[in-house]
């Protein structure tokens, strides 16, 4: 067939058809590429041969290659470039996916033969990035039951399905116990405190209610700055109460949903053969186990613990001087008094900073630090296809004029993109047979346009973000080695998130601020006083938010290391947390109930690598910090060691290669200014 989707690209580095490829050529290339994937797995299946690395796991890892290609350029311009019929495709293909992906993995012949191979891996004589892909593929089978016998295989099916439908009942529970609750005020006296673009906001959702007044309710856009702002403290009650009693009783009641959700993990980590349903999770993860997990909580809970009482004792003076009547500082005022502190202490405007963060500057900049640390560089190649108008593409070269990748920027909002900022691939980096294919890496952001009169302009959170993927598609960019699924940000979920935030530190180095931050229309540089309110800004109630994080993490983990059934979910939460409590307990609330993340989020045993992630990037950038922020010595281990590494071997010999010793939680204490005890 003649698609631009399925024959290979004759542009420089293969680079996409985006010229041509129209919305007609997607669905019948998906089935063409999943009849060829389906047809290369069948011959693996049945090769005659015994099985060896190269005949099956490698053969594996390199079947479909032509559904990858199809599938990394549309389900990417499904987010960034997409319309009704684009989304109809979706519909279209994701049952054929999921049917292709059962295929495989309920293939008991294919198994059969990466058992064979795995039994054998001692005698084998396997590279480490083989050893790891031969493990990743053998687990990718036995941890979705294949060496359970057929009883237990119909047990363990009908367990996952229970569970994801109870997972969906909890997110609908939580999705409609938000829904069900709003503030409707109608006196303007009420607004008290709140600024003008959160009143034209509730005035807004009450005319579309046909109601009078302004409308207020649980979800964030309205909740969290009402919060903050509202100068009334028994409405911020009323809403507090509401928004943390959600889903507990009621209509919507998630109590013995939350525990059958926890039971049912913890029986089908059992069946598997693992005591906790943690235990199975983690065994994917960089920190590998529990009591490594526990330490990291309990390591930055003990000085963070009373750094945070000190931070509400200090606001509570404050507020009390300011006229708050209240002996203890309550959960619905906590946000109200220390965003009326911070404003006092540590206003910045996204005004005042926005005329120094021109983008166009920015990228130079960002460029400009890859360049210092790396030696890459980047050549704008304007005659390659792009997909939309506004995104631009590079070649992206080493010191000795090596092409590395190409290098996609899709910076502006527009109708059919969706929210947010995130990094991607068009193609991953493989090495197949000695022929190298580079990877193709994209980042989509949504920062504002050019306006007639102005060029872009980056708030200073923007920049971070601009820097947070630009940190992984370097990940993606600098990656070596010959495995796709093992190569760029194909790493275990509590590490991916390292060169990312690694890369966000230089948002705040004066250093690296200075020579590129100048006013659009004066030119001048930022100023000192602006740079140090941004670094002072940065810290501020940090430890009270990294319990409030902590807490959540010992939460996850209270109901994921369960092993055997639980009655009461408030006594599990409550004896989870005796420990930490920061503000008052207010009976009649739960956190569990409404706790979507780990009971129908996908981070169940997972809370805590947020705080991993931080650690991990703390404890990386100090060293950078000791031996200079730009330190090419620095960044070349870094690089050989963790970016050009991807998840060839295991995450945590890897960090060890770079940094000399484990993660350290102290590095993550020193950034946050809070005393190690
Ligand atoms: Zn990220």
């Amino acid at each position: 067939m003649d698609s631009p989707l399925l024959t290979p690209s004759t542009l420089p580095f293969g680079a996409p058809r985006f010229d041509e490829i129209r919305l007609e050529h997607y669905l019948p290339a998906f089935r063409a590429a999943i009849a060829a994937g389906r047809a290369e797995v069948d011959a693996i299946a049945s090769d005659p041969a015994a099985p060896t690395f190269a005949n099956t796991v490698e053969a594996l890892e390199f079947a479909g290659a032509d559904l990858d290609r199809v599938s990394g350029l549309f389900f990417n311009l499904l987010e960034a470039e997409s319309d009704d019929a684009m989304q109809q495709v979706a519909e279209e293909v994701s049952p054929l996916l999921t049917e292709y992906e059962m295929y495989i993995s309920l293939n008991g012949q294919l198994f059969a033969r990466v058992k064979a191979v795995w039994d054998s891996r001692d005698t084998l004589d396997l590279a480490p990035d083989q050893r790891k892909l031969l493990e990743e593929s053998y687990k990718g089978f036995t941890r979705s039951g294949a060496l359970l016998s057929p009883g237990d295989k119909e047990t363990y099916a009908r367990m996952e399905e229970e569970l994801s439908l109870l997972e969906l009942r909890y997110g609908k529970n939580v999705l409609d116990a938000t829904n069900a609750f709003t503030l409707q005020l109608t006196d303007e006296g009420d607004l008290e405190g709140l600024p003008q673009f959160i009143r034209d906001a509730a005035a807004q959702a009450a005319r579309e209610k046909g109601l009078a007044g302004w409308l207020f309710d649980l979800t964030h856009p309205s909740y969290v700055p009402f919060l903050q702002f509202s100068a009334r403290a028994d409405l911020r009650e009323r809403l507090w109460r509401a928004y943390n009693a959600r889903a507990l009783g009621g209509p919507q009641d998630n109590t013995a949903v939350c525990a059958q959700i926890a039971d049912l993990r913890r029986r089908i980590a059992q069946l598997l053969g693992y005591p906790t349903w943690a235990d199975y999770v983690l065994e994917e993860r960089m920190a590998r186990n529990i009591p490594t997990v526990r330490g990291l909580l309990e390591r930055l809970l003990v000085p963070s613990l009373p750094a945070a009482r000190r931070e509400v004792a200090q606001l509570l003076t404050y507020a009390r001087e300011h006229g708050y009547p209240e002996e203890q500082m309550q959960p619905w005022d906590f946000p109200y008094w220390s965003e009326r502190y911070r404003a006092e202490h540590f206003a910045l405007s996204d005004e005042q900073l926005k005329p120094y963060f021109r983008l166009e500057d920015c990228i130079e900049a960002v460029f400009g630090l890859a360049t210092r640390l790396y030696g890459i560089r980047f050549a704008p190649r304007p005659d390659l296809p792009v997909y939309h108008p506004d995104v631009r593409v590079y070649d992206v070269q080493d010191g000795g004029g090596r092409h590395l990748a190409l290098f996609y920027a899709d910076f502006f909002p527009r109708p059919g993109k969706r929210g947010g900022a995130w990094m991607t691939n068009f193609r991953e980096l493989s090495a197949r047979g000695g022929v190298e294919e580079r990877p193709l890496v994209s980042i989509v952001t949504n920062f504002s346009k050019p306006a007639p009169d102005a060029p872009s302009l980056l708030t200073h959170d923007e920049l971070t973000t601009f820097l947070h993927e630009f940190g992984h598609a370097l990940h993606g960019m600098l990656a070596e080695g010959r495995y796709p699924s093992l190569t760029g940000t194909n790493v275990a979920r509590d590490f991916v998130e390292l060169p990312s935030q690694l890369m966000e530190n230089w948002a705040f180095e004066p250093e690296f601020l200075r020579p590129f931050a100048r006013h659009w229309q004066t030119g001048d540089p930022i100023p000192d006083a602006l740079v140090e309110r941004l670094v002072a800004a940065r810290n501020y109630h940090a430890a009270y938010f990294q319990v409030r994080q902590l807490r959540f993490g010992l939460l996850d983990l209270a109901w994921h290391t369960l092993q055997e059934q639980i009655s009461c979910v408030t006594d599990l939460e409550a004896a989870a947390l005796q420990d930490c409590t920061v503000l008052p307990d207010i009976p009649g609330t739960c956190i569990s109930t409404a706790f979507g993340h780990i009971f129908s989020g996908g981070y169940s045993a997972g809370y805590y690598s947020y705080k991993w992630a931080e650690v991990l990037e703390a404890d990386a950038f100090a060293r950078f910090r000791d031996e200079g922020i730009f330190s090419p010595e620095v960044a070349a281990s870094f690089r050989e060691n963790i970016l050009a590494r991807g998840g060839s071997e295991d995450e945590a010999v890897l960090y060890r290669r770079f940094r000399g010793h484990d993660p350290d939680p102290d590095a993550l204490l020193k950034k946050l200014e809070i005393n190690p005890i």
